[in-house]
């Protein structure tokens, strides 16, 4: 793998002088036009309306019947699909804007194969939602782009792996293809396939733009009297004793007043054991730096797939004509102090596994965070089981390997 990166890095280099523009999950990341503070920005002697934003009075309800915390791709699918189950008495609270924590800068990725059936189904959803539904029922445009995906292999095991794959994806309508060497570089010419045993192609999978995709999740919420508020952060959790002696959620307190409520779903990503912590409830995840690089124009890369190659843990996104490519070290750099607001990185668990559904220690208190790197891609699928638990009790596919329990 490192081998075809090199000759994408020779490429680059050669027709453009500079291999990569380097980004990563630091504080010499580029946060776009975000907000990043109320104070006065450096070197303007006057208060823009960025700094004004936050002292702002907000009307936030008394109660609600569930509050969310956290705009991003879970806590905006969760609200989303919470109004579809006729639960519009919701609230959505973000400290920021909407995407601004680890959402905003995904590559967005979108598979259609991953080794559990559960899964299969979780990212047919997720596919069929920004593909089919969401677009026509809000005119927000998701940012779908369907250029296919290909996994590498480098052994016969690894391709083994991928032919079950296939298997599994055929039961649940997914088309995909095993690819010989020569077949793979039929299909892209500007991959060394020398150190290839075969891959596996699946044309229907593709991206998903971030901030598309929660901005029309929040509109049809919205429109179905759910409510959005940003720019409040949450501030603690409040907690009381049943009749029965049950520890049970009461509702949440901002920096602008406090909403009862009797279920509250901590979304917050890398943040979640910092709300957790004010609720007694233990989240066990933790940030890790997450580096990539934005290569600049590839002649003849423009509509090749997405690639991924999992015996060298990196991940190739097709960003127009350029590629943005990822990857996950075997020695990563761990972001302890995750109460930070300075950083959005990404959260992993133990078990690399989310944690979902209701939490043993606070009736009422429901995860939906630890995506390991695929909340865009899970995001969908996994709102529409948050919601299906709140509201029901229990998920609606066996979500055993996600369950907090
Ligand atoms: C470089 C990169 C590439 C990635 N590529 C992919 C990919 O290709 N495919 C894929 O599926 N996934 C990918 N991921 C992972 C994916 O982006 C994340 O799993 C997903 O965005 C997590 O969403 P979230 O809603 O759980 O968290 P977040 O987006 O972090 O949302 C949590 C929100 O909670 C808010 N919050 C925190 N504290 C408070 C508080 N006290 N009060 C109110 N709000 C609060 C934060 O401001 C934030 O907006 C990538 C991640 C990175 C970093």
């Amino acid at each position: 793998m490192w081998r075809r990166l090199q000759t994408l890095q020779r490429l680059t280099h050669r027709y453009h002088g500079t291999p990569f523009q380097r980004q990563r999950g630091s504080s010499n990341c580029n946060y776009g036009n975000r907000a990043l503070s109320s104070k006065p920005e450096s070197g303007v002697p006057y208060k823009t309306l960025k700094s004004d934003k936050k002292t702002a009075p907000k009307v936030i309800p008394q109660e609600a019947d569930v509050v969310i915390i956290g705009g991003g791709s879970i806590g905006c699918s969760t609200l989303y699909h919470l109004t579809k189950l006729g639960v519009t008495n919701a609230v959505l609270l973000e400290r920021d804007q909407l995407t601004a924590g680890t959402t905003w800068h995904t590559a967005g990725l979108v598979w259609r194969l991953r080794p559990s059936d559960i899964e299969v189904e979780l990212l047919n959803y997720m596919r069929h939602l920004v593909r089919d539904v969401l677009e026509e029922e809000t005119g927000v445009v998701p940012g779908w782009i369907e250029n296919g995906g290909l996994f590498i292999a480098s052994t016969k095991e690894r391709l083994d792996e991928y032919k079950r794959l296939g298997t599994i994806g055929k039961v649940y309508g997914v088309e995909s293809y095993v690819l010989s060497p020569k077949e793979t570089k039929d299909l892209y010419p500007l991959m060394n396939v020398d150190d290839l045993y075969g891959t596996l192609y699946s044309p229907g999978d593709g991206v998903i733009d971030p901030a598309g995709y929660c901005t029309a999740l929040s509109r049809a919420a919205t429109r179905a009297g759910a409510k959005v508020i940003t720019d409040c952060p949450v501030t603690g959790i409040q907690v009381g004793i049943d009749d029965f002696g049950v520890k049970r959620v009461q509702g949440v307190e901002t920096e602008f007043g406090s909403i009862k409520a009797p279920i509250v779903v901590n979304c917050s990503g890398v943040w979640s054991p910092h709300i957790g912590k004010m609720a007694d409830v233990s989240v066990p995840l933790v940030a890790m730096h997450h580096a990539y690089v934005v290569t600049e124009r590839i002649e003849g890369i423009q509509n090749m797939p997405n690639v991924r190659d999992h015996d060298a843990s990196v991940y190739l996104k097709l960003q127009g004509d350029a590629l943005s490519v990822g990857g996950y070290e075997s020695n990563p750099v761990f972001w302890m102090t995750c109460d930070s607001r300075q950083f959005s990185i990404e959260s992993f668990t133990p078990d690399h596994k989310p944690l979902m559904g209701e939490s043993p220690e606070l009736r009422g208190f429901y995860l939906g965070c630890g995506y390991n790197s695929s909340g865009m891609m899970l995001g969908g699928g996994c709102g529409k089981e948050l919601a299906h638990w709140v509201v029901h009790g229990r998920p609606e596919l066996d979500m055993y390997s996600y369950d907090i329990r």
